[in-house]
């Protein structure tokens, strides 16, 4: 029997075995691949992952699943972490890890944001999300859902929209549509910005209202004079620059 769920912890547990076993393809586990599974729930991606790599990390913050899942599988195959994932020390895992998770929807940009730190770290994430989050997540310039989130992973990652997934698939079901995304660290020759942290500064100046012109949305960074040497129209809107053209503007500011 499922446990009640709870809502505050963006509790929807998956209970269709056809989209489980096409998220386990699309997973693929290795036996010798290093896995850390966010939000394992009551486990039943945890129990697919668990026959097929030789130790499962798993990140939960309900104490209640927790018991449960350090209750069903031995400590050597299912290792327990209880808490939360935004506060959660990804060092302590071995590398190059792979991360994956049907994720609380209440909170997944900011797991994306962590993932994010850790590129360098990780082999791919494959992640269960709002359908509408991943739709920004792989966005190209000018689609309506470009914006910030697609050009800060996209910066990063490549990413692939793997397979979408109704409602019905969950109990709860969620009041939004589903979507299963892949996302690969770029190679070490990735496009890099100097100062990453102003990078991420233009990137959030520039979508932080969308009708404005580059000229006026990045006045809180900087002149106007200093981002003209980038030889971009600042006439432009943001949601028209693809991630080398705001690097191209971070790296003259
Ligand atoms: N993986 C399960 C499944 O597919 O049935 C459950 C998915 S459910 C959408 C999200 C899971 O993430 C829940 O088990 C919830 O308790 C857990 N969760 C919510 N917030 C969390 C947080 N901040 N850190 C770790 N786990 C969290």
């Amino acid at each position: 029997m499922l446990p009640k769920p709870r809502k505050r912890f963006g509790q929807h547990f998956l209970t269709d075995r056809h989209y489980l076993s096409r998220i386990v393809a699309a997973i693929d586990p290795q036996r010798e691949d290093t896995i850390v599974e966010i939000g394992p729930g009551p486990g039943a991606l945890t129990t697919e992952l668990a026959k097929r790599v030789e130790r499962l990390h798993v990140i939960e913050i309900d104490r209640d699943l927790a018991a449960v899942l350090r209750q069903r599988y031995a400590p050597t195959q299912v290792v327990v972490h209880e808490g939360d994932v935004l506060e959660f020390d990804f060092t302590v895992l071995p590398s190059p890890l792979r991360v994956v998770g049907n994720l609380p929807y209440n909170i997944s940009t900011p797991i994306l944001f962590r993932v994010a730190e850790m590129a360098e770290r990780i082999v791919d994430g494959v992640f269960m999300l709002q359908k509408e989050v991943v739709d920004r997540m792989v966005a190209a310039p000018d689609a309506e859902a470009y914006g910030r989130l697609s050009v800060m992973l996209q910066y990063r990652f490549a990413m692939e929209s793997l397979l979408h997934v109704p409602p019905g698939a969950f109990t709860p079901p969620p009041k939004v549509d589903s979507a299963v995304v892949r996302m690969v660290p770029l190679g070490s020759d990735r496009l890099r910005a100097k100062d990453e942290g102003l990078f991420s500064r233009v990137v959030a100046a520039a979508f932080s209202q969308r009708r404005k012109t580059l000229r006026n949305a990045l006045k809180p960074v900087g002149a106007p004079e200093s981002f003209e040497k980038a030889g971009i129209d600042l006439g432009r809107r943001g949601e028209t620059l693809s991630v080398a053209e705001f690097v191209a503007l971070a790296d003259v500011a």
